[in-house]
């Protein structure tokens, strides 16, 4: 199998859409609905392909037998884009993403603008989906209004989130330049956890929104990722991390380290 012929289905929700659930999307056009249909499907697919050709070597060993993109006409999913871990399975090898509405209005408006803005965003889901075993065993403890499950839930996030941007981060995206700059914010979001009433049991889940919205996860967690990979003796140690996580990020973009979006065989670690 290659990312070319990997089973791929898209369809919108609702399955049956109406005119006016899509009249304001880039593209739509009344008389040619099928047309454009079928364009916007393209579109996506194109993109998600090119995401799985970038991360090939590490997902072609993987077991897919269906992949599923489902796009969101309704505002059931916020945010942009996600990876539905309950609604997929590895030992079926079956994998389902969403795209927001929100998300496809700018995929549209990006695709005929002709803007590669948003070229390496399915990457990121791709690597939660690498990472499948590991984020359903930490969502179980977001059913939690227990303090410390909350705790466990905001720190695993950094991890989540780090692993799965840590391929921006390479590529030079990251708001955050350097590992230092990274530990200071970090810190800094702990001392507010810790000056938090958790006790009183009234502001707890309001206090958990504002945690989890105003996370440092997707800028932060890349550094904390190639903090542990540059630990000497971690069994995960790699000289490549180590000189990434030393040298500051705008470093790595004036040309030190140099990578072009493609994940290639030996830049892989295995672990046990
Ligand atoms: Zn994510």
């Amino acid at each position: 199998m290659t990312a070319d012929n990997l089973p791929i289905d898209i369809y919108f929700r609702p399955r049956n859409y109406t005119w006016d659930e899509m009249c304001d999307l880039p593209g739509a056009n009344k008389d040619c609905m099928i047309d454009w249909d079928y364009e916007v499907r393209t579109i996506v697919e194109g993109r998600f392909r090119d995401a799985c050709r970038n991360l090939w070597p590490l997902i072609e060993g993987l077991n897919f037998r269906s992949i599923t993109i489902v796009l969101d006409l309704i505002g059931m999913e916020h945010g942009d884009i996600g990876y539905y871990p309950y609604d997929s399975s590895e030992e079926k090898g079956s994998y389902v993403f969403y795209a927001s509405y929100d998300f496809l209005e700018a995929y549209l408006r990006s695709h005929f603008e002709e803007s590669y803005e948003l070229r390496y965003i399915w990457e990121h889901e791709l690597i939660h989906l690498c990472d499948h075993r590991n984020i359903t065993e930490f969502k179980y403890y977001n059913l939690s209004t227990d303090v410390r499950e909350f705790l466990i839930h905001y720190l695993l996030s950094f991890r989540n989130e780090g692993l799965a941007d840590l391929y921006f981060t390479m590529l030079g995206h990251n708001d955050i330049m350097g590992s230092e700059t990274a530990r200071q914010k970090f810190l800094a979001g702990i001392r507010k956890f810790e000056a938090v009433r958790w006790e009183d049991e009234t502001i707890i889940k309001q206090k958990e929104y504002e945690f989890m919205s105003e996370n440092g996860f997707y800028d932060l967690g890349p550094w904390m990722v190639l903090h542990v990979l540059s630990c000497p003796g971690y069994k995960g140690y790699t000289s490549q991390a180590a000189s990434v996580a030393e040298h500051k990020l705008i470093e790595l973009c004036k040309g030190k380290l140099q990578y072009d979006g493609v994940i290639r065989k030996d830049n892989i670690l295995v672990y046990s």
